[in-house]
């Protein structure tokens, strides 16, 4: 809310007055009665050129969407040169990009900007202050106190539903979702009376909570089977996912090289082709998806083909080790940089779905290889990530003790009521 100018100047009347009044009745008790009577009031005078002077004010604007740094200025009535000398400060590509529910707050003396605050997240701030003709960039980084939290939830309808109702937030529970999902389709596999334990770390500031950290461990029991998982930092300073035993809860592999895609048809060596009406061995999965859908590389590995075939199209085939190879087929178009010889990450987009090559419509031909043998990569058995070294064991154990016992607690505690 703005105040009007005129009630602001009414408040430190006010606000001045009284605390003359204070000052004189509690500070000068013993004030000589041949002092002359006007000081009082010549000191109040002042106050409020004084306070005129000084008239500061604070904008407080919490971003909405389609705001933009311009966008506000312009709103605000500041100085489009204000605006290219904060872009031009040292930080000021952070304010490049402002995103909705973000605070700026703007310091204006005498209606003249001052300074702009800018908190991309309640744990990061930037000060802007005007010198001169710059503007002075500073950052601050708050270090939250860390709380182990944990929860138990059991699931009637769905994961979501269920960690809602506990109170954690979307964005644990998508993280909780794919430390599981190599073992786990939580769309598919999901059934009522799974339940599931997670430690994690709560963020506080000044008492005040301001996020979730990490998930150090969790639990969870999908059809009376339990999969348990330990965050350890791995020497590439990664945290990963282990079971107790030190196994990777990662694949190796992807079991579907595309995020949010539906299957339209299946691994079958004696379907009829739709285009030939021949029984032509279909050896990969179809995945139809919308052109321009990302194709992920299902593991890390290096490209041995980026090329082109009348039949296949545009496609890319991956080397993973001497034992695997990925093929992706009919792509609209090659990702950045993908090329022969290039190495790529698990997840990294390689290209993108398209109808190149005999193709009835944008969908993803993929194949997946063991050995030079096609097999259906929807079942086929898919090797772990690596595990923890043996020569590390003993680490993993000792670092991740405290929050084993801490689930393992909360575990029993609500299994021997
Ligand atoms: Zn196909």
């Amino acid at each position: 809310m703005r105040l009007p100018k005129t009630h602001i100047y009414l408040i430190i009347l006010l606000g001045a007055a009284f605390a003359l009044l204070y000052l004189n009745q509690y500070t000068e008790p013993s004030k000589k009665s041949d002092e002359p009577p006007s000081p009082k009031l010549d000191s109040i005078a002042v106050k409020i050129q004084k306070a005129s002077e000084n008239n500061l004010e604070t904008l407080k604007h919490t971003i909405t969407a389609g705001d933009s740094l311009a966008s506000i200025f312009k709103k605000y009535g500041y100085d489009p040169r204000d605006l290219y000398l904060l872009t031009q400060s040292e930080f000021g590509t952070a304010l490049k990009s402002v995103y909705p529910k973000q605070e700026l707050s703007f310091l204006e003396r005498d209606s003249e900007l001052i300074q702009v605050k800018y908190s991309p997240n309640p744990l990061q701030s930037y000060i802007f202050e005007k010198d001169g003709d710059n503007f002075r960039a500073e950052s601050i980084t708050f270090h939250p106190d860390r709380f182990l939290e944990r929860k138990h939830g059991v699931i009637k309808n769905s994961l979501f539903l269920a960690s809602q109702s506990l109170g954690l937030s979307d964005n644990l529970i998508m993280r909780f979702a794919q430390i599981f999902q190599w073992d786990v389709d939580f769309v598919l596999d999901i059934r009522p009376g799974d339940e599931f334990f997670v430690v994690f770390e709560s963020l506080y500031l000044n008492g005040v909570k301001v996020g979730d950290g990490e998930i150090l461990a969790a639990t969870f029991v999908n059809q009376g089977r339990t999969f348990e998982a330990l965050a350890y930092a791995t020497l590439d300073d990664r945290l990963n996912y282990f079971s107790p035993a030190g196994k990777n809860m990662r694949k190796a592999f992807l079991r579907a090289p595309l995020e949010f895609s539906r299957i339209s048809s299946n691994f079958n060596p004696r379907r009829r082709h739709p285009l030939f009406k021949t029984v032509i061995p279909h050896r990969g999965i179809d995945y139809a998806a919308p052109r321009g859908t990302p194709v992920l590389a299902s593991g890390d590995g290096k490209v041995i083909t980026a090329s082109r075939t009348k039949a296949n199209g545009k496609f890319i085939v991956i080397s993973h080790g001497e034992q695997f190879v990925t093929k992706y087929l009919h792509l609209s178009n090659f990702a950045n940089r993908i090329k022969k010889g290039k190495r790529v990450k698990q997840g990294q987009t390689i290209g993108y779905v398209g109808s190149t090559g005999y193709a009835t419509g944008p969908h993803l031909h993929y194949e997946f290889l063991v050995n030079g043998v096609h097999r259906n990569p929807r079942t086929v058995q898919l090797p772990k990530a690596a595990s923890i070294p043996e020569n590390q064991l003993e680490n993993f154990l000792y670092e991740t003790e405290r929050n084993r016992m801490f689930l393992a607690s909360h575990i029993s505690k609500n299994r021997d009521p």
